[in-house]
């Protein structure tokens, strides 16, 4: 697939949805276009004393339920097209866990691991001063996403405060928890992962010691990793942008995290304690009962969905499978557990700090998890009870879940706006 049309391939599922819903055109037509997409040029001072620029985007796609929310990703590869889609897909996973938000994004068209830490950090704050009057608490509320982390939050945190002339923490979410950030927000995305497959894990059939194949080792991959392992299932392939290693026995993952945290890609461990190293193409057809993309878009498409031979496919990326590729694994019985619902622990723990920052008090973790696996539990189970009732895939499901929701809010807010 192109990448200039992944926001036409994204509205697919949409029209999907409204095929079982008896919505007004209106909301439709709502729901087809972002609602304000900003492009701007950052400057930064380079190290070295010269210039460099960057092209920046934020995207408001839809506030009808809340005030836009949705991180920032810095990636070489990053396009408008990509951000508006991000946000898309924020607006409707933001509906499908029923948080007070609509959906946004935004991203830097860069490379950080080019960058040295200063350089990073001024980019940071350039892009809050470029976009200050597009974010805010009750506006717009950034947070992490790929190749972006706490540290950078807090960077942006506080280059906020500097602009408007005192602390405002609810402007940004997955900061570091010294700045007001929430517990349990650096796992969150893989863990509302794990509590959705644990508890629909009979109804899927899967057992109760599984293999698992992830792809991608950054902050999902490597926080599934941790938890499936330590129930007993088996982590038998992973890997990152530079390669993979496969384990029938399951691989070790703390030797995994310790090659990230060198540095390296997890295809150093190859070799050591049983680990095999494998072409990373060949990740997504390993024999498992699990298969978890944890990386980036359209990773399981045409060309390879029918390798696939897990049961399940846990998308903690944000649109890792291809609307051709969800045909094809239909098609074979592969259950797929959408992005829009199996990935949205993160911005429900993001929700989470938001509240805490307006009220001032924080909680403490085991309350943060509660909370966390109670919401996943509860419309998990409603997306199940529709598919199995209509008949249609999780992913079809969990659109009409949250466009019955968007459609109220648009209706609500009545014929004006
Ligand atoms: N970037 C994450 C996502 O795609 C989290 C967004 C947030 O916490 O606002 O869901």
């Amino acid at each position: 697939m192109s990448d200039d049309n992944l926001l036409d391939h994204a509205l697919v599922r949409l029209d999907a949805a409204a095929k079982h819903l008896n919505v007004d055109p209106d909301v439709i037509e709502k729901l087809k276009f972002a609602r304000e997409t900003t492009k701007v040029r950052l400057m930064i001072r380079m190290d070295d004393g010269s210039r460099k620029s960057f092209l920046a985007w934020r995207c408001r796609y839809d506030d009808t339920r809340g005030p836009t929310k949705g991180g920032i990703r810095f990636h070489p590869s990053s396009t408008a097209d990509e951000v508006e889609t991000l946000a898309f897909w924020m607006t409707f996973k933001c509906a499908v866990m029923n948080l007070p938000y609509g959906g946004g994004k935004g991203a830097v068209q860069v490379d950080p691991r080019q960058l040295s830490k200063a350089e990073l950090e001024r980019l940071s704050r350039a892009y809050i001063q470029a976009f200050a009057r597009t974010i805010g608490p009750d506006r717009d509320i950034p947070a992490p996403d790929v190749y972006t982390n706490a540290m950078i939050m807090g960077w942006m945190a506080d280059e906020y405060a500097q602009i408007v002339g005192q602390a405002v923490p609810s402007v940004i979410t997955g900061k570091p928890i010294a700045l007001g950030g929430s517990l349990g927000r650096n796992d969150a995305t893989a863990r509302g992962g794990y509590y959705l497959v644990r508890h629909l894990r009979e109804d899927l059939g899967l057992g109760d010691k599984m293999r698992v194949a992830i792809q991608g080792f950054g902050n999902a991959g490597q926080f599934i990793a941790k938890l499936l392992a330590a129930d007993g299932h088996s982590i038998v392939a992973v890997s990152d942008s530079a390669g993979a290693v496969a384990c029938s026995e399951g691989l070790d993952i703390e030797r995994l995290i310790a090659a990230k945290d060198r540095g390296q890609s997890i295809a150093a461990t190859a070799g050591e304690g049983g680990h095999r190293g494998i072409d990373a193409e060949d990740l997504v057809g390993v024999d498992c009962e699990l298969l978890v993309p944890a990386a980036l878009e359209n990773m399981i498409h045409e060309g390879n969905a029918a390798s696939v031979k897990a049961r399940v496919v846990l998308e903690l990326a944000n649109g890792p499978v291809t609307p051709e590729a969800d045909a094809l694994l239909e098609e074979r019985g592969v259950i797929v557990l959408p992005d829009i619902l199996a990935n949205a622990g993160g911005v429900t723990v993001s929700y989470f700090e938001w509240v805490q920052n307006r009220q001032g008090f924080y909680w403490l973790l085991p309350e943060i998890h509660e909370r966390l696996r109670d919401i996943m539990e509860r419309e998990g189970r409603a997306i199940w009870t529709v598919a199995q009732e209509k008949g249609i895939a999780m992913r079809t499901a969990a659109y009409v879940h949250a466009l019955s929701r968007l459609a109220e809010a648009i209706e609500a807010h009545g014929t004006q706006s």
